[in-house]
């Protein structure tokens, strides 16, 4: 039918058509926009490959693709080309040699954690950190002889000061760190020698702050959250050295939470705004914080931006924005906590953060639900510890809605 048609050759001498090169540009919001293309065609959008297998050349090509972790079309839990292109994306933006995609955040930090370190092995983690991480650390390690040290993250030599030479494997750290936006120094923590050094960057996508610019060896993202940036991606990605990922994929393959195609395509259209809608929520968040401050019914507001934030100098070192995510204590407590969740109009109440819907969280009654009072302080969590993941509505219509409901919290 072609051959009389010219179908068959209208298709088939399509020009290959090279896209921009994102290596030719610095800066990450540009990135952001041209990365993950180099495998696919002349289409803009990602393409979905659900495909969970594919035809094999020969069985000689199936053993070494079998083994190959750069490898996208051999089996799906091993690599696929639609997650490919996010991974792709990501070590771009990350400035890293090479990425692997989760099927979320916590497939990702287990992985790291896990797969780097057997019995025997100690680790140095912060104290403030997501819960998540927090319990697979203080009940999931030990029960596979894996011993750890809990540090204050924001105290200067703390992460050194505790590396048992020798020994521990493995430094984490997140940073700004869960809930209350602690902040690890970068430079300080990339300078540690002999243990492997992997950074929780959730709260700062890549367009705010590159962990591997600092020494650190592995950065890691809930992509869930401002990565993707839609609430519709459960997602995880982990960057670092063509060598250290290549270790991870061997563990990764046999731990199975490899990242879904349908997840990695709405997790790289999300990346395409990446730049624009950090700038917005943190211009929000900024006026937010600073009209929070000035709220009698409020305590303390913690967000890197303000000069009030412990580690403001710090964090005008190493964050490009200050992200869209701020806690703070409202004065009377947790009763003042309910009241102001209740009130609220526009801002929703939901866990998770960096979407286009601003969120609030009452952490002592969700996120960090299963702490012991002990542990919430511990972390900085107060009974009436509110947590807001700025979004995308009209800055006014965000901070007219947040301060009229700390009015009926102080009411
Ligand atoms: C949400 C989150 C995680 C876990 O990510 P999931 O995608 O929910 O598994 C890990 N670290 C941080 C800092 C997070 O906010």
């Amino acid at each position: 039918m072609s051959a009389e048609t010219g179908w068959s050759e209208a298709v088939d001498s399509r020009e290959a058509v090279a896209a921009p090169d994102p290596t030719r540009f610095s800066h990450p919001d540009t990135v952001a926009v041209l990365a993950g293309r180099r495998s696919g065609g002349a289409e803009l959008a990602p393409s979905l490959h659900p495909t969970t297998t594919f035809r094999i050349p020969s069985l000689e090509s199936g053993r070494r693709m079998a083994l190959d972790p750069t490898e996208s079309h051999y089996y799906t839990r091993n690599g696929n080309p639609t997650v490919r292109a996010f991974e792709e994306a990501m070590a771009e933006l990350e400035g890293a040699e090479a990425s692997r995609a989760f099927a979320s955040g916590m497939g990702a930090v287990s992985c790291v954690i896990l797969g780097l370190c057997s019995s025997g092995d100690h680790i140095v983690a912060q104290r403030q950190l997501y819960s998540g991480t927090q319990f697979l650390l203080q009940a999931v390690c030990p029960r596979f002889g894996i011993d750890v040290t809990f540090v204050d993250g924001t105290e200067p030599g703390a992460f050194q000061a505790a590396v048992r030479p020798g020994k521990t494997m493995l430094v984490f750290a997140e940073t700004p760190a869960n809930p209350c936006l602690d902040l690890v120094d970068l430079e300080e923590l990339g300078a540690i020698r002999g243990p492997l050094k992997a950074v929780d960057a959730t709260f700062a996508p890549p367009s705010i702050t590159r962990p591997l610019d600092y020494g650190v060896d592995l950065s890691l993202h809930s992509a869930t959250k401002g990565l993707g940036g839609h609430n519709d991606a459960t997602l995880g990605v982990v960057s670092g050295s063509a060598e250290l990922m290549a270790s991870l994929w061997a563990f990764a393959i046999l731990q199975g939470a490899n990242a879904a195609p349908f997840d990695a395509m709405n997790g790289l259209r999300g990346l395409r705004t990446l730049g624009v809608r950090l700038e917005r929520q943190s211009a929000t968040a900024q006026r937010l914080a600073e009209a929070l401050s000035d709220h009698p019914g409020v305590e303390t507001v913690r967000y890197p931006g303000l000069a009030s934030h412990p580690q403001h100098q710090l964090a005008k070192r190493q964050m490009r924005m200050f992200g869209g995510l701020l806690a703070f204590d409202l004065a009377r407590g947790h009763d003042a906590g309910e009241r102001f969740v209740e009130a609220v109009k526009l801002a929703q109440i939901a866990t998770s953060l960096g979407g286009p819907e601003t969120l609030v969280t009452h952490s002592a009654s969700t996120t960090h639900a299963g702490l012991s009072p002990e542990e919430l302080a511990a972390a900085g969590i107060g009974p009436g510890t509110i947590r807001i993941s700025v979004g995308l509505e009209h800055t006014d219509d965000v901070v007219a809605d947040l301060l009229h409901a700390a009015d009926k919290a102080n009411a």
